[in-house]
């Protein structure tokens, strides 16, 4: 894998990585999951979208409305922790770009109705 020369406070992650600890049942609380599933699938505009039950499937919960129910307890308890943005739910995980930075990715989220023309147009910026 390659290595990068970063400006400022910024450094990288691996999403896949990421991805592979939201649902490891070896990392708790579940919150972390939760913003671990954020990091692992955020787009350049911040929005990690989920289809229907699916992020009850990454975190290792398991189907249905149970599931679903366990699932956003765990998206509360990420947002009262703050490492999620509030407009979160099961559907979408947000970040703010403070946060995460990626330039792979869509610019948009269906979910939420938003593109990066909502967030005034380029996310570039010289570091
Ligand atoms: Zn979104």
């Amino acid at each position: 894998m390659s290595r990068f020369k970063f400006a400022g406070n910024f450094g990288a992650i691996h999403q896949p990585e990421y991805r592979r600890m939201a649902g490891d049942p070896n990392i708790n609380p579940r919150a972390f999951r939760v913003h671990f599933a954020a990091l692992g699938w955020a787009n350049q505009i911040g929005h990690a979208e989920f289809g229907p039950g699916e992020l009850a499937q990454i975190l290792g919960i398991g189907y249905g409305r149970a599931a679903d129910l366990a699932a956003n307890k765990a998206v509360t308890a990420a947002k009262g922790m703050n490492l999620i943005l509030p407009q979160s739910g099961l559907r979408c995980l947000v970040l703010p770009h403070t946060l995460f930075q990626t330039g792979k990715g869509s610019v948009v989220c269906k979910f939420h109705g938003v593109s990066i023309n909502d967030m005034g147009g380029s996310p570039v910026v010289s570091l």
